[in-house]
């Protein structure tokens, strides 16, 4: 297959601009173009099927779906903690991230929906859950992934490792 249109495999860098609701939440024109290794899930899987065989200079406007985007908005995903496991000098604000860690140790991101003198009541949904996403992306770039890139499943940009 010849390796001028984005596919599994290469390496694409992107301009993008994400609107949710009418507001632009984030953009190259900030960080510049965004790179992902295409096929390892770098990128929401709407967005990535949506890009398949675009050429370079192309530009397209994608919608995605909540399912095919950051998911669906979990009503379960809620969780209320007792005000007492949180430090006394904490300030306790609506829509503050909190980092949590659970009994297996993973470290996960939550948001504070709500909270009374007694408990905090914790949202684990990701922010962009059941929003659907508007895209706009323009293909800037396409190469071959180094060995170790593709090792990995994701892009190495200049300078900086993981
Ligand atoms: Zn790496």
């Amino acid at each position: 297959m010849s390796k001028d249109t984005v596919q599994k495999g290469l390496v694409v860098s992107m301009e993008y601009k994400l609107t949710v609701d009418g507001e632009v939440l984030d953009s190259s024109d900030d960080a510049g173009p965004l790179l992902f290794l295409a096929g390892h899930e770098n990128i929401v899987p709407g967005l990535e099927r949506a890009m398949v065989g675009m050429k370079i200079g192309e530009s397209r406007d994608v919608v995605v779906a909540p399912k095919d985007g950051y998911g669906e908005l979990d009503d379960e995903a809620f969780m209320d903690v007792p005000r007492s496991e949180f430090p006394d000098e904490m300030q306790i604000e609506d829509g503050m991230e909190l980092h949590v860690t659970d009994e297996d140790g993973n470290h996960q991101a939550a948001y504070v929906a709500g909270f009374d003198d007694k408990s905090v009541r914790l949202d684990f949904n990701h922010p962009l859950a059941g929003a659907e996403l508007y895209f706009n992306v323009k293909v800037v770039a396409l190469r071959e992934p180094t060995a170790e890139e593709l090792d990995h499943g994701h892009v190495h940009e200049e300078g900086h490792h993981h």
